[in-house]
């Protein structure tokens, strides 16, 4: 038996602060609608933005890219992912901080190049054989932990499928409980498994999926050939990067994700220029054959003076290439020196050379009406109650200090109320954690204060 997982890749983390963000929130004549899409505010940016959407939709970006330029918290990262998403939510969005190319284990372009592939993804649609229908029945059955361990393992599944022809009883490898479980299947549920790799999906809920384990051990009692056995379309959406990890991890089956996985033999833990220059190969045979589309994605790069000029000129190369995701740049400096250089000051750190190749827009700051609404946004996307007025003293913190810091309260705020037992988080409950927590600016002003405080 064995279990092999093609994991989504996806940064989650990053994103997850902007989950109220739907799209540009622009009418029909791309004008932005002052709070639409889950965007407040920041007007001419979004209406901007949305003129590069078209562009990007007529193909006039190639080779060029995009610079968000901007105090901190004022929406840069949050314009970039409605960008993603005006392009189509399946686009893929890779976020990334211009600090992360610099680690002791990995090549600085190393790391580019692996954001370039997150950035770049492939819809795969294969026909595949399938068994579809409705659960009846779904028992996992358990026995002793046999190498004398403790606790209980599952040590298979009786499924009930109902179909069109009747219901047939099958007794399945334990791995498919993970996978019916990761889909959340309850009786009653149609779900589908494919005849090659097992992987099971549930209609409806979720798209991606690619659990693989071996259904045809023998011990298992096969899949009923043809009564409950149909052909269907699956489509998969995978990035480039999903795919070289897969291939460094080889795994079974006749799909396309696993053959791709099987490509360069013996097994390989590491991506190599080399696997990823196969991957393109047969990712090109497969676009060429109609069965793959390129879905160029986003990849943003915040905080880009952070870049040195090695990176800036790899960057600059990658930009050309044919398979290329849109990157969009942030960062909230103005004029510096370009790391890597003795003495090259330069709009933002960028060389001009990378700049000239720009478009550029600015987000301002935020006023306090605005940030309200945001913050009220947010509250909601995140479940917690707050009054009015303390909804208020929170924008009022914001203003005085940064909207992520104000957002940032929002938790510990909603905690202290839970912990009085109170329903909502009251203005009390905002100054209490206000005092508690730092933002950056007072932290700053208080070690300048108490210099000879600290260690130097
Ligand atoms: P930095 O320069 O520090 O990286 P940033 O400009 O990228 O900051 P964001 O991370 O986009 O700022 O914004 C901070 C938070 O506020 C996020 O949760 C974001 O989703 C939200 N936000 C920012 N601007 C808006 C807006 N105009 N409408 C709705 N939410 C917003």
């Amino acid at each position: 038996m064995k279990i092999e997982e093609v994991k989504s890749t996806a940064k989650t983390q990053r994103i997850s602060a902007h989950s109220h963000i739907k799209g540009l929130g622009l009418d029909e004549n791309g004008v932005p609608i002052q709070m639409a899409a889950g965007l407040v505010g920041q007007e001419s940016a979004r209406e901007a933005a949305g003129i590069v959407v078209d562009m990007i939709r007529s193909k006039k970006m190639a080779g060029r890219a995009l610079l968000l330029a901007g105090p901190p918290g004022t929406g840069k990262t949050a314009i970039a992912l409605a960008i993603a998403q005006e392009l189509g939510n399946k686009v893929p969005f890779c976020p990334m901080v211009g600090s992360e190319v610099y680690s002791t284990e990995i090549k600085k372009t190393e790391v580019l190049m692996e954001n370039f592939r997150r950035a770049i993804g492939l819809r795969i649609r294969e026909t595949k054989e399938v068994y579809e229908g409705e659960v009846t029945e779904l028992t996992p059955v358990e026995t002793e932990n046999p190498a004398g361990g403790y606790g209980k393992t599952v040590s298979h599944v009786i499924i009930g499928l109902k179909t069109a022809k009747g219901t047939k009883q099958l007794k399945l490898d334990p791995t498919i409980y993970e996978s019916l479980q990761k889909e959340k299947v309850e009786v009653g549920d149609v779900i589908y498994i494919e005849a090659n790799s097992g992987a099971v999906k549930r209609q409806g809920r979720s798209d991606t999926f690619a659990t693989e384990f071996d259904l045809e051990a023998e011990e298992y009692v096969p899949l009923p050939k043809g009564d409950v056995h149909k052909k269907k379309e699956v489509v998969q959406d995978v990035t480039l990067h999903d795919l070289d990890c897969a291939n460094a991890r080889p795994q079974g089956g006749n799909d396309i994700m696993s053959m791709m996985g099987q490509l360069m033999k013996p097994k390989k833990t590491e991506i190599t220029d080399k696997l990823r220059k196969e991957i393109n190969k047969v990712v090109n045979k497969y676009i060429d054959q109609g069965i793959a589309e390129l879905v160029p994605g986003v990849l943003f790069i915040d905080e880009v003076h952070m870049l040195d000029i090695e990176t800036f000129t790899y960057l600059h190369r990658a930009l050309e290439s044919a398979i290329a995701p849109i990157v969009i740049f942030a960062t909230n400096r103005g004029r510096c020196q370009i790391r890597g250089t003795e003495d090259i000051i330069s709009p933002h750190g960028i060389p001009l050379d990378l700049l000239d190749r720009l478009l550029i827009i600015r987000t301002l700051p935020y006023n306090k009406a605005e940030l309200l609404q945001i913050l009220k946004l947010r509250a909601s996307t995140e479940g917690i109650s707050i009054d009015e007025e303390a909804l208020t003293a929170l924008s009022e913190v914001g203003a005085n200090s940064t909207l992520r810091y104000a957002a940032q309260l929002l938790t510990p705020a909603a905690l202290a109320a839970r912990a009085e037992g109170a329903a909502r988080i009251s203005p009390q409950h905002v100054r209490d954690v206000h005092t508690l927590f730092l933002d950056a600016k007072s932290s700053a002003r208080i070690l300048t204060q108490h210099s000879d405080k600290y260690m130097k």
